[in-house]
């Protein structure tokens, strides 16, 4: 496995039938870009912007955005770069951030709700990213909005990327919605009617839909993005993009899980952004697999009645290819 990782990671990532599958790595932080390249990411499908924000007293202004945005883009070279809008309130906390505290933080303002109820944070990165994007190759450059439930706050986010593309008279980047909520999941072909792509925060969307929180160490052990409660939703979410011929990724932890890379490209998905050391293993299983065979084994776990089941089913099929 090891050889073949290292012989994959300059070639592109596409199965052995011929479907494109873009291998991306997830990044935190600008210095990780590079090494990622290096390593065979075809981009950065979710750069978590919270790296910019978190242990400081104040907030990083337009400019400084601007400059981080760009030379994480340079550094991946004219490859997709996706910057995830900050993703922090609940249980991620900004010390300049006025925030009451909430006995439920995953379920009250966190993700894009921040950002739509304070603007002052929304619209300088949404500057920053639109600047960065302008200076980046054609579409190279996308946004995505984390925690989304509803169209309406898709659309709010729509609105103001807009707004501030025609103040700064540049195009606006391509805009996508992480589906992290099973109201997302649900109304994926709602969404996808509006955005340009999606992509499926699989840690939070499992949280959710199991209604176990990550961060509560009495459940967390349990959570399993295998359930097929989870598959099921990722199979609505693949069908209502396709619907309106929107892609759909996969940021969560399942795309760096090589048991569920055969289940996700079967059930339609055509992008994995992994942790950066897991691309080259992850691209190796891509060349190696079969859509034709992933989607009879998305079939299959689709009617399984538990992770367990799952897990047999793609076992077999990793083990096939071995
Ligand atoms: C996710 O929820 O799967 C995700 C990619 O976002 P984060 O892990 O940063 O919440
Ligand atoms: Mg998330």
């Amino acid at each position: 496995r090891k050889a073949a990782a290292q012989a994959a990671s300059g070639l592109e990532g596409r199965t052995s039938d011929g479907l494109r599958i873009e291998v991306c790595a997830n990044l935190g932080k600008r210095s990780e870009a590079a090494p990622a390249v290096a390593n065979g990411a075809e981009g950065c499908g979710l750069l978590r912007t919270e790296f910019l924000f978190l242990d400081r007293a104040s907030a990083p202004d337009e400019d400084e955005q601007t400059a981080d945005y760009t030379a994480i883009a340079q550094a991946l070279d004219g490859r997709p770069l996706i910057i995830r809008l900050l993703d922090i309130g609940g249980d991620k906390p900004a010390p300049y951030l006025p925030m009451a505290a909430e006995e439920n933080p995953a379920l009250g303002v966190r993700g894009i709700r921040v950002g739509l109820a304070q603007r002052e944070m929304l619209v300088p990165q949404l500057r920053a990213v639109l600047r960065a994007g302008a200076g980046a190759a054609a579409g190279a450059v996308k946004v995505m909005a984390p925690m989304i439930a509803r169209v309406e706050e898709l659309r709010a986010v729509r609105a103001a990327l807009d707004a501030e593309a025609a103040k700064l008279g540049v195009a606006a980047v391509p805009l996508g919605v992480m589906v992290e909520t099973p109201a997302a999941a649900v109304m994926a072909d709602a969404l996808a009617a509006e955005c340009d792509f999606l992509s499926i925060g699989t840690n939070d969307l499992t949280q959710y839909a199991l209604a176990m929180d990550r961060g509560n160490p009495a459940v967390a052990g349990s959570i399993d993005g295998l359930d097929p409660a989870v598959l099921r939703l990722i199979g609505l979410c693949c069908e209502g993009a396709q619907s309106h011929g929107k892609w759909v990724g996969v940021c969560g932890g399942l795309a760096s899980d090589p048991l569920a890379v055969p289940i996700l490209i079967g059930l339609g998905v055509t992008e994995l952004s992994a942790a950066p050391a897991m691309v080259p293993e992850i691209k190796a299983l891509v060349r190696a697999l079969s859509a034709q065979d992933c989607r009879g084994l998305a079939s299959a776990v689709l009617q399984a009645s538990s992770a367990a089941q799952v897990r047999v089913l793609a076992t077999q099929m990793i083990e096939g290819v071995a």
